[in-house]
């Protein structure tokens, strides 16, 4: 048998601390780290790979980052040794005044995925790949406990695997399910990808502003359905001044989602393997005969796997339609309001432009009162109603919908809420408490219509209905009603015809409502507030624009969204359901109209794992269906 000389390797640099391969084969890379006194990481994590840091000498000190807001000092001695799971971050700091070696053991290699943190190697000439064999696992005697040894000779095990793309709200939470749900032997993996830097927060909850508020308050915003005061207990023990009634900022909801995924991680069980990825899936393609996918992602990575959910979400809205469609390439106007970008690049008394007057401008605009615009701010939309507001005392109504219910046309429909409302406001109640209470038969009510009807909605009731249903907290109403009464926010019912950019403006062309005058205004910037694309004919994602082309998926026919059966189980060109992509949450807006906030996603998340799981343990049944 022949010994490995570490000594070998042990290389002190000036400059930074150095890795030195001591081999790497498909499993793992062990890597020997020199540091010397003060020589330190940056904050990092390890992507796909878990990692045992041993220390062979000296004192290391690190800090880990749990997802909870919680961090961890530890200081390793010589013969220490620290397991990292996938996706902690920490960092790494000799504190101490001698130099220290450490032997690091990453389980998949580390790779280019894991591109925050230096991957080279000091000892580059010196590098051996070479396969596991018994020879290289007496290379590590010694070097390493014997129990570690064996983790690492271990084959990888078969998994069912299931691959999520997407990890804002609807991926974070069918994982979390899957990983709650998971209860027979079959060994299971579950890949969550996303290719924004963080998890677990998607468009809606990756804000930084602390005046970005939910527009539900926080009892009704749990992660189950079966446990309605998760979210509440959870915030509670941060703020015990919250209570049910509170619209809490966003970001929080997005610390929250965090604390979700990683709770269901710890929890898991022994056979269910999660792993996060930072990356963007390209590209699908169906392996038939083996009833499995692959999916592309773009570090080059191909995930093979058998099932797979698309939770995309939300895309930037579409740009208006306009004369000349040039000005959409400058710097002066945002496609993407949610973007960090969307409201810099002007001066705080310049004027601002924003296209659409729903939840988005009330969003920007509240920004831009807290980063104390002092410029004139107008919001434009053809009906220019800008939502109504929460009224924390409205209470509910016990109601059984039973004659709206029955109703066969839009108009009928529209026709018995108003009288019902109208009775309900007689009875002295409040029609936010029959908008609420009407809110989960929403879905029916959207089935019962045809196509003629669903567009009338659209052209005749659906700002109406927008405004009323998506309604905002008093903390913002505040804001945005001290903006308009003090003349620096105005409200504008119109259509924009033309952009014109000068130097250091734009000049927006505009027809009111019910006008054929043009009128125009100057702006600095101008930002779309109309809300996510739909369309998925016109949405310029790779993705997207790959997964049509092969007629995998089917844009559904009010193009809302995709074309899917009740499962959840997307539909492709020639209306076959897939056994194998899913979807759920705004994608499914064509099938089920209420679909794109917390209260329904979390129950579609819920029976969108059950489904899967239920296929893996009981294949039998399952292809005897199919
Ligand atoms: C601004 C805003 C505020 C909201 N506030 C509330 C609220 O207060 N209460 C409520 O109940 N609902 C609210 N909603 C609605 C609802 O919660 C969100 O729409 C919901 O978060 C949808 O989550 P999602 O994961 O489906 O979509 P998204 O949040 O859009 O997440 C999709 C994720 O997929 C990723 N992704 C897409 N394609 C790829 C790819 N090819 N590869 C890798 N990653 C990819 C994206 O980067 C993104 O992070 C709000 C929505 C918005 C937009």
């Amino acid at each position: 048998m022949s010994s490995l000389n570490l000594d070998l390797l042990k290389q002190f640099l000036d400059s930074q601390y150095s890795r030195n391969l001591v081999f790497k084969t498909e499993n793992i890379e062990i890597v020997l780290m020199c540091w010397l006194p003060g020589q330190k990481t940056v904050v990092h994590d390890h992507g796909v790979s878990d990692a045992i840091t041993f220390v062979l000498d000296g004192e290391m000190s690190c800090i880990t980052y749990y997802p909870d807001g919680t961090q961890q000092n530890s200081v390793l001695k010589k013969g220490e040794m620290e397991l990292i799971p996938v996706g902690i971050k920490h960092e790494v700091k000799n504190n101490s005044t001698s130099n220290i070696t450490t032997l690091h053991i990453y389980s998949p290699p580390l790779s280019s995925e894991n591109a925050n943190q230096s991957l080279g190697y000091n000892n580059e000439t010196q590098t051996q790949t070479i396969s596991l064999n018994d020879q290289v696992l007496n290379y590590l005697v010694g070097c390493v406990p014997e129990d570690l040894l064996k983790l690492f000779s271990q084959k990888e095990k078969q998994r069912k695997t299931v691959t999520i793309i997407g990890g804002g709200f609807s991926g974070t939470l069918v994982a979390a399910q899957f990983m709650k749900q998971h209860i027979s032997n079959e060994e299971l993996q579950i890949i969550l990808i996303e290719r924004a830097p963080r998890f677990a927060r998607g468009f809606a909850y990756s804000t930084n502003s602390p005046k970005h508020f939910l527009n539900v308050p926080a009892g009704k915003m749990s992660a189950f359905a079966g446990d309605m005061n998760h979210f509440l207990e959870w915030v509670q023990k941060r703020n015990p001044t919250i209570s049910a009634s509170s619209f809490v900022p966003r970001m929080l909801y997005g610390e929250y989602l965090e604390n979700v995924l990683f709770q269901a991680d710890q929890n898991k069980a022994s056979n269910i393997k999660f792993k996060r990825i930072n990356d963007e899936a390209l590209n699908i393609s169906i392996d038939e005969k083996n009833n499995q996918a692959i999916v592309y992602l773009e570090s080059g990575i191909n995930i093979k796997t058998d099932h797979v959910v698309l939770a995309v979400g939300n895309y930037p809205p579409k740009n208006p339609n306009v004369k000349e469609s040039n000005f959409y390439n400058s710097d002066k106007y945002s496609r993407d309001p949610w973007s960090a970008k969307a409201t810099s690049g002007f001066e705080i008394n310049d004027s601002v432009l924003l296209i659409g007057t729903g939840l988005t401008m009330i969003d920007k605009a509240v920004e831009l009162n807290h980063k104390k615009h002092s410029g004139k701010i107008y919001a434009l939309s053809r009906h220019g109603l800008i939502p109504q507001t929460h009224d924390l005392n409205s209470g509910s109504i016990n109601a059984d919908f039973k004659k709206v219910l029955e109703e066969k046309t839009l108009k009928q429909i529209v026709k018995s809420i108003r009288a019902e409302i109208k009775q309900v406001l007689i009875e002295g109640g409040d029609w936010r408490a029959y908008i609420d209470s009407l809110r989960p038969h929403i879905q029916t009510l959207w089935q019962s219509l045809d196509q003629k009807n669903k567009k009338q909605f659209f052209r005749h009731i659906r700002p109406y209905w927008d405004t009323h249903r998506h309604r905002i907290p008093d903390q913002a109403a505040i804001i945005i009603e001290t903006m308009i009464n003090c003349k620096q926010l105005e409200i504008i019912s119109g259509r924009v015809i033309e952009f014109r950019e000068k130097e250091n403006c734009v000049e927006v062309f505009y027809k009111r409502r019910g006008s054929d005058h043009i009128e125009s205004l100057t702006v600095s910037k101008v930002i779309n507030c109309t809300g996510s694309e739909q369309d998925f004919c016109q949405i310029q994602d790779p993705l997207i624009i790959n997964l049509l082309e092969q007629g995998l998926i089917k844009p559904d026919s009010m193009s809302l969204g995709l074309e899917a059966d009740k499962n959840g189980a997307l539909l492709d060109s020639n209306n076959q359901i897939s056994k194998i992509l899913y979807t759920l949450g705004p994608t499914l807006k064509g099938q089920l109209w209420e679909t794109t906030a917390v209260p329904e996603i979390r129950v579609q998340a819920e029976s969108l794992a059950k489904n899967i799981l239920t296929k893996f343990m009981d294949p039998l049944k399952n292809s005897a269906r199919s």
